[in-house]
């Protein structure tokens, strides 16, 4: 079947305003949901339960003024703009959540969640920060237990171990087939802008039927890779190869994404929570159920583990296999850990003789001119 690539990309960029609709019809056919804010979260416990996950992390500016009411103005955009949309009763999203999971990550977030608890029923799920130490690696698998204690009492439902192992299998399989998805920007020229891919790795956070959202993404990575069989790529082999890196990119993807295409480069790969550093490993589906996800999900390497190590060594993993030119990081105003490990990322980038820039932005418009700017500067000096 040949569908029109470009309609597609369309679909994927409206799931979220589309899935307004669509988690209203799931919640009125009787089906539970439980709102998430993390790339932590065990989804698989969720699912498990017959319940379906959805993202709070939000990406818009305009409910900021709001959350300032409660929270400092120096704090991430995102912690505020997600907030913003609980205390307006503003996302669907939300309202539709039966209740909330959040995880003890950083600072800003887990002292948002306690708010957050006076609103709406959430639950917090204590993440520890040492992913080597085997004190931590226990706390999690029993923190996988407690969450699934909370699904069963909430949902009056039996959470058994095949349900969790078909909940693995079933979210592997998503996981597959974004990661075969995504590794079309190893290709030169990649045959998709990185505006286009990250569009799409937005979209299926939105998406409820991920049957036929499998089914799309398999159709669409295969007549992406017949696009660069038949040399028919839109992007210039020349176009800089760059890598992103840092903070979740939704609210800023049209300033930084946008304005870097449109200066002549192409983003090949993202390590950040939409791309690699979530995708890039399976759970074990031989391990006992309860234990792999644990061990899946304490692995993630994100900036509030101490230390981060995995971050490294993704990176360099995806600067090798992607054909890297150069890394952007984005770190979003108030983010201190990711803001701290600039420095050491800088260092390994110029250990590798990488050209890196780290770009701190917000959910506004106004540093739009003052990124381009930058952006160019860095773009020319590939
Ligand atoms: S950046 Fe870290 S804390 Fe934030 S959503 Fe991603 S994994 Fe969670
Ligand atoms: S971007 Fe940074 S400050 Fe914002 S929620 Fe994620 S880890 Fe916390």
């Amino acid at each position: 079947m040949k569908i029109n690539l470009q309609d597609m990309f369309e679909e994927f960029a409206e799931a979220r305003r589309n899935g307004f609709l669509i988690v209203k019809d799931v919640k009125e056919s009787g089906n539970n949901i439980v709102g998430t804010f993390c790339t932590y979260t065990p989804k698989e416990l969720i699912y498990a339960a017959g319940a379906y996950p959805v993202s709070l992390c939000s990406i818009s500016e305009s409910t900021i003024p709001e959350a300032e009411k409660h929270l400092p103005k120096n704090l991430c955009p995102l912690i505020k703009s997600s907030y913003g949309h609980a205390l307006k009763e503003s996302c669907p999203y939300m309202y539709f959540s039966d209740f909330i999971v959040g995880e003890t990550t950083c600072d800003g977030k887990k002292k948002m969640y306690e708010l957050l608890g006076e609103i709406k029923d959430t639950y917090i799920m204590q993440l520890p920060q040492d992913q080597d130490n085997k004190y931590g690696k226990l706390m999690w698998e029993e923190e996988m237990y407690r969450f699934k204690n909370k699904l069963e009492q909430k949902f009056n439902v039996v959470i058994t171990d095949d349900n969790v192992r078909d909940a693995i299998v079933f979210c592997n399989e998503e996981r597959k087939v974004l990661k075969e998805f995504y590794s079309l920007g190893k290709l030169v020229p990649p045959p998709i802008s990185g505006y286009d891919m990250n569009t799409i790795l937005n979209g299926v956070i939105y998406t409820f039927d991920k049957k036929i959202q499998n089914e799309k993404l398999r159709i669409i990575t295969e007549q992406l890779r017949e696009v660069h069989r038949n040399g028919e790529s839109k992007i210039p082999v020349t176009a800089p190869r760059i890598l992103i890196t840092g903070c979740p990119m939704g609210g800023v993807a049209d300033k930084v994404i946008k304005q870097l295409e449109n200066v002549g480069a192409v983003v090949v790969t993202y390590e950040n929570c939409g791309g690699a550093k979530n995708l890039a490993h399976l759970v074990d589906e031989k391990e006992s159920p309860m234990k792999a996800l644990a061990d899946k999900y304490l692995s993630i390497p994100c900036s509030v583990m101490s230390p981060n190590k995995g971050r490294e060594s993704l990176l360099k993993e995806l600067i090798e296999d992607y054909h890297v030119d150069g890394v952007i990081e984005i770190v979003l105003q108030a983010c201190h850990t990711y803001a701290v490990e600039t420095r050491s990322i800088g260092e390994i980038m110029k250990s590798l003789s990488t050209p890196f820039i780290s770009l701190e932005t917000d959910y506004s418009t106004t540093d739009t001119g003052q990124l381009r700017t930058r952006l160019e500067a860095f773009v020319e000096m590939l």
